[in-house]
């Protein structure tokens, strides 16, 4: 008999096990992932892990505000209260756990201030995983969850795994991830060619909604957007994890047709690219477009890390033999160009790729293009190709502020959930938070688990 199991082996499976044991180093604590344990850490893993902190005491301004906004008035703002509230505890306590801070390493250098850990989500795994071993934590790779074991009262009372073992345990923590990885629910929620979406890591499809799927079972209540996903444009050609391809607003997005179709300046990246992606995947013809943009790309200072993508751009003089290059009609490409170009009615007095600067086309193009509206007549031209890559899915498990999952009539006993698995995120996803909460509820998750298990009063 365990007193807490956790499912689950990423940033919110890992919080959870080491705050349980740390309250109750006599208490038997174990984390179990459905893979072996060299690939185990799902998304988090794979994840540069930026976090929306002005420092490691603070969290960024507007937090919250922020949050609402991304959300459009739809998410939590007591969940979000918590979390800016607990952030900076929860990573001095990651730091205890071995795991460094630094500044985010991105291009944009004007943005608003990011941390990220050192080693970024692997550097998180491998420091947590140690950690937890030290402090006593079991470990169970190659054991998948497929259903709660409930009493008659529906208090859960352990796992039951793929390969038929019961696993009792008085409290259970669910930090496995959302259902990216599952082509039929990806399908029944976002219709026809979800199933073909691509995971953007290795670690992405392993999250197949079985933790959601068991708890809904079991009775819990769902929540967060069941139309929402995170989802980030790729070049398809690479091999590369997050091969991003991200220098989109800074030139023109074509079909394979040759055709624009999207307000490429429509604001910074961040607040463009998972609509864009969705444009992409579910809209155009064989999901996929070319990001089209003349050297002066090049100029942007360390444009390089806007681009993931180990294979080089096409590149040619003229825009005829980069469409040939591509694949694409010449004469459309170069009706398409001309058109664009003679909208662009205004060069930069400074070019300033991290902030939108107003400079829009003529009114008569379609689509508009919002800024960095300038001609593109310098050669040498590049052609990239992009295509959506998911990352996770925001439908899930409704949860309190003590990450309790809620059923029908209040919390189910003995069951929690942090992370990806819960439903908090509607419309957009908010940047660099989605890691920030899977360590602060799951911490929390963690800490009430085990206070339930001993008979005391869960906190919050
Ligand atoms: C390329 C990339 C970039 C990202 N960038 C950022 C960023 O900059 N900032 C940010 O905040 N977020 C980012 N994210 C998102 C963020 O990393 C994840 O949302 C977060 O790490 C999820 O943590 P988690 O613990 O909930 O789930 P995961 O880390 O996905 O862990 C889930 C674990 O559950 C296991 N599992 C699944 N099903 C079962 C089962 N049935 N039984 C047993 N085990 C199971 C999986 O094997 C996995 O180990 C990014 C993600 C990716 C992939």
């Amino acid at each position: 008999m365990y007193d807490v199991l956790i499912v689950g082996q990423g940033a919110a499976g890992l919080a959870a096990a080491i705050s349980a044991i740390e309250l109750a180093p006599q208490a038997r604590v174990a984390v179990i992932d459905r893979m072996p344990a060299a690939q185990a850490g799902g998304n988090t893993r794979w994840s540069p892990s930026n976090m929306r902190m002005k420092s490691l005491h603070e969290v960024s301004p507007n937090f919250e505000a922020d949050m609402m906004t991304a959300s459009m008035g739809r998410g939590d703002q007591a969940y979000f209260h918590e979390l800016a509230v607990c952030a900076p505890d929860t990573l001095h306590w990651a730091q205890q756990q071995g795991l460094q801070f630094q500044t985010m390493d991105y291009f944009l250098k004007a943005w608003p201030t990011r941390i990220q850990p050192v080693g970024k989500g692997a550097g998180i795994i491998d420091a947590f995983v140690k950690s937890a071993k030290e402090k006593g934590v079991e470990f169970l790779y190659e054991c998948q969850a497929a259903s709660l074991l409930t009493d008659s009262n529906n208090a859960v009372e352990g796992i039951a795994t793929a390969d038929g073992r019961r696993l009792l345990s008085k409290a259970v923590v669910l930090a496995c991830g959302g259902f990216q990885g599952n082509p039929q629910m990806m399908r029944e929620e976002f219709g026809d060619r979800a199933e073909t979406l691509r995971p953007i890591s290795p670690g992405t499809a392993h999250n197949d909604g079985e933790g959601i799927r068991m708890a809904l079972a079991a009775g819990a209540l769902a929540s967060g957007d069941w139309e929402g996903m995170h989802i980030e444009p790729v070049d398809p050609r690479s091999q590369n994890p997050a091969a991003l391809v991200l220098v989109y607003p800074y030139g023109i997005l074509v079909d394979r047709d040759g055709r624009r179709f999207f307000d490429e300046g429509g604001a910074l990246v961040h607040e463009t690219w998972e609509e864009l992606s969705r444009v992409i995947h579910f809209d155009l013809p064989g999901s996929v477009a070319w990001t089209i943009v003349d050297s002066r790309v090049l100029d942007i200072p360390d444009y390089e890390s806007a681009v993931r993508s180990e294979v080089p751009p096409l590149k040619a003089d003229t825009m005829e033999e980069l469409a040939v290059l591509a694949g694409i009609d010449p004469d459309t490409l170069a009706d398409t160009v001309s058109q664009y170009n003679a909208a662009c009615i205004g060069m930069p007095t400074q070019f300033d790729a991290s902030r939108v600067d107003g400079l829009s086309t003529a009114l008569d193009v379609t689509p508009k293009k919002s800024n960095w509206a300038f001609a593109l007549r310098k050669p040498p031209f590049l052609a990239f190709p992009v295509a959506g890559a998911i990352v996770y899915t925001f439908g899930g498990l409704s949860t309190d502020l003590g990450a309790r999952v809620r059923g029908q009539g209040g919390p189910i006993s003995g069951l929690y959930a942090a992370g990806e698995i819960t439903g908090h995120f509607y419309a957009r996803a908010p940047n660099a938070v989605a890691v920030m909460r899977a360590l602060v509820f799951g911490r929390i998750a963690g800490r009430n688990a085990i206070q339930m298990t001993y008979g005391e009063r869960p906190g919050k």
